[in-house]
């Protein structure tokens, strides 16, 4: 009978991020922006080319300060929009810096649409933009700056020392390496949690959502399982659109 032996690997490493979407991704941008010399891994359960909500692109940059608005008239939307159910300083630091990271991409290659040299307008804070290959511009950058990029390796809990997160283990979805790797500083951007409640479609298009099936929320659960304090978790976003309709015409 054949035995199943998968390949244990321990890695060390200064920073792990966990998910390789559009945050994972530009996190470790930025720590290599930081220090050239870190060691940064990204365990990515997919792929990073098209990982993630933005996976087959967006035509839209929807948090955008554009010119008739400022960070206070942003963070005013997004209390209305919540019922203050926000914590005005996270919402506020973001909106500080929404069109920094806009022209970040833009300087990677990404296409954003102008009129008289500014941004196309979509809404009051959305902008438009050529993204169909967001997602490869940024994967292409990550592989530029040299950081190492663990594909189809999926983390399932945090590996804990002394109270603190020193880590994750995780593993290959095609071949079932293990991974325990162990790190200075952890980043958890596994995206939101889907399927959380039951989708209106059932049986074999039961993963036809709008947001990413595959975030299953699992930097939540492993946060959770670690004893983490859990914030900004009051406000869910729960789209009741209508997408992927299936339906039969009979004549
Ligand atoms: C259909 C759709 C359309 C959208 N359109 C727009 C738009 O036009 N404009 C706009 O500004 N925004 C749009 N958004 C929102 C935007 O795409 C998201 O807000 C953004 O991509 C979220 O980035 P993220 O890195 O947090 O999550 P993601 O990009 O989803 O990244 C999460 C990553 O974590 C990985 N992962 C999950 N679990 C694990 C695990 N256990 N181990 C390892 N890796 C894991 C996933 O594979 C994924 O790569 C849209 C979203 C969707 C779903």
């Amino acid at each position: 009978m054949d035995t199943f032996s998968p390949t244990i690997y321990r890695l060390e490493t200064d920073i792990l991020i966990i998910g390789g979407g559009a945050a994972g991704c530009i996190a470790a941008i930025e720590a290599r922006e930081r220090d050239p010399q870190a060691r940064i891994i990204i365990m990515e359960k997919a792929q990073i080319e098209r990982s993630g909500c933005l996976a087959s692109g967006i035509n839209a940059i929807n948090a955008y300060i554009t010119e008739n608005q400022t960070p206070e008239t942003y963070l005013e939307y997004v209390k209305t929009d919540s019922h203050g159910l926000l914590r005005d300083d996270l919402v506020y630091s973001i909106a500080c810096g929404v069109n920094q990271a806009t022209a970040r991409v833009e300087s990677w290659g990404l296409p954003v649409i102008r009129e008289k040299g500014k941004p196309l307008q979509k809404g009051p804070r959305s902008i438009r933009i050529k993204g169909e290959s967001i997602k490869p511009i940024i994967a292409h950058k990550v592989h530029d700056e040299k950081i190492t990029v663990l594909n189809r390796v999926t983390a399932t809990n945090y590996m804990l020392h002394r109270g603190r997160v020193a880590g994750a283990y995780g593993f290959n979805l095609r071949n079932g390496g293990l991974y325990a790797i162990t790190a200075k500083g952890v980043i958890v951007a596994t995206g939101g949690a889907s399927g959380i409640y039951r989708s209106g479609n059932t049986g074999e298009i039961a993963h036809r959502m709008w947001y990413s099936p595959f975030n299953t929320g699992a930097g939540y659960a492993m946060g959770i399982r670690a004893g983490a304090e859990m914030t900004s978790f009051e406000m869910r976003f729960i789209p009741t659109r209508v997408k992927e309709q299936n339906s039969a015409l009979i004549v």
